[in-house]
């Protein structure tokens, strides 16, 4: 099998891409002599049912959860963004850390589950069916490596409960692969549909805000069964949000639209175009007319 190029000397990252039959040498429990220790630098990127979860475990929005514990980042220039956990304070620990342990265990998020084991998703370009791999994240500070327990990375997953977590993050991890690979052939994404695929994948209560509109219950014919999931169920209305962005982003469609409604809309984009093209003509007509303005000096001669 091909192995992953580490860009980064030094990195704890062992350079071998493994399958889940792997079998690793690892325990993590309280007691061991570097509790906490790796909860006290993080850099952890949330998946949008990370968000989910740990916004529904506080009790609160998905808007206030990102405004409150998170930072966004930009998965590549001028792309797409994802958000990152932010620590304490003028510090690098996580706000959940406590003497005792993680105080979010129960919805802690994938990348602290997955620890020392980091998911490599990976797609053909061609394709949208992703292939997982894993690798080992060994760091000196751990101490979890040095105890004899042996289990498959497979094992590990359902042990930590991460089956689920990346069952409900894979649409979100498809489109970000299938962004990702389709570079810069398709065009900067605008800021705006950047904002709106961070809107869609991460604060959910602010998606719901939007499938409940008017006008997206006139485009879009949704069965008046999904219409109420969408309504009262995160998990439901998650896994649509990554199925609307595939129809939206890559013309996948699978949600039925209303021919009159689809139409109508058209039309008002188009007569939009129309009058943005023709304030751009008078704007650059008027630039022109100054331009030649400032050419001509007083005694009506063109400046040379
Ligand atoms: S969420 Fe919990 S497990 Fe993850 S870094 Fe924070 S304290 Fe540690
Ligand atoms: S064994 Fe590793 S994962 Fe567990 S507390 Fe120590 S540093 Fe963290």
């Amino acid at each position: 099998m091909s192995q992953p190029d580490i860009p980064f000397p030094g990195s704890p990252v062992v350079p071998n891409m493994v399958e889940a039959d792997h079998v690793i040498q690892f325990s993590c429990h309280k007691g061991i002599g570097c509790w906490n220790a790796c909860c006290s630098n993080i850099d952890i990127s949330l998946t949008p049912y990370d968000v989910l979860r740990l916004k529904n475990h506080l009790g609160i929005s998905s808007t206030e959860f990102l405004r409150e514990y998170t930072v966004p980042y930009e998965m590549e220039k001028d792309s797409i963004a994802g958000a990152k956990f932010r620590p304490v304070e003028n510090g690098t620990a996580c706000r959940f850390m406590r003497p005792e342990g993680c105080d979010v265990y129960a919805d802690r998020p994938t990348a602290c589950r997955y620890y020392p084991v980091a998911l490599l998703s990976m797609r053909k370009q061609d394709e949208y069916v992703d292939n997982d791999y894993y690798a080992i994240v060994k760091e000196d500070h751990c101490k979890g490596h040095e105890v004899d327990r042996r289990i498959t990375i497979a094992d590990y997953r359902k042990e930590q409960g991460l089956e689920e977590y990346d069952e409900l993050a894979r649409g979100w991890r498809q489109l970000v692969l299938k962004k990702k690979s389709c570079g810069p052939a398709v065009g900067k994404p605008s800021l705006k549909s950047r904002q709106f695929f961070f809107m869609a994948c991460y604060d959910i209560d602010r998606f719901r805000e939007f499938v409940s509109t008017e006008s997206f219950n006139r485009l879009f014919e949704l069965p008046q069964e999904e219409k109420d999931a969408l309504r009262t169920d995160d998990v439901a209305l998650l896994q649509f949000a990554f199925r609307y962005l595939r129809q939206v982003l890559f013309g996948e469609e699978s949600i039925s639209l209303n021919a009159e409604a689809a139409e109508e809309r058209l039309a008002k984009v188009l007569e939009k175009r129309v009058i943005e093209e023709r304030e751009a003509a008078k704007r650059r007509a008027l630039e022109t007319e100054e331009d030649f303005e400032e050419d001509i000096s007083d005694d009506g001669e063109p400046v040379v």
